[in-house]
C-alpha cells in the first residue's frame, strides 16, 4: 500500500519504530517500539492497520474480537 500523509500529503515516509502513549478511557499506556511511517515532509507518524490493531489487542487484553 502506498504511503500518503493525511497531513500534507506528502508520498514521502521513513518507516522507523516510535513510542506513543495511547489513552483507553481514563488511563494512559505507553508503547515502545512501534512499527510507523513517518512522512519525510511533516514528520507525521502513520501505524499501519496491523501496527494499530496489535496494540489495541494487545491494551484491551482477550477482549472483544472484532
Ligand atoms: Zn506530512
Amino acid at each position: 500500500m502506498m504511503f500518503q500523509c493525511h497531513v500534507c500529503g506528502s508520498k514521502e515516509s521513513n518507516t522507523t519504530y516510535v513510542t506513543e502513549v495511547f489513552r483507553i478511557g481514563d488511563k494512559f499506556y505507553l508503547v515502545e517500539n512501534i512499527l510507523a511511517k513517518v512522512c519525510a515532509n511533516c514528520g507525521e507518524e502513520v501505524f499501519s492497520r496491523e501496527a494499530t490493531e496489535n496494540i489495541r489487542a494487545m491494551l484491551y487484553g482477550e477482549g472483544e474480537p472484532s
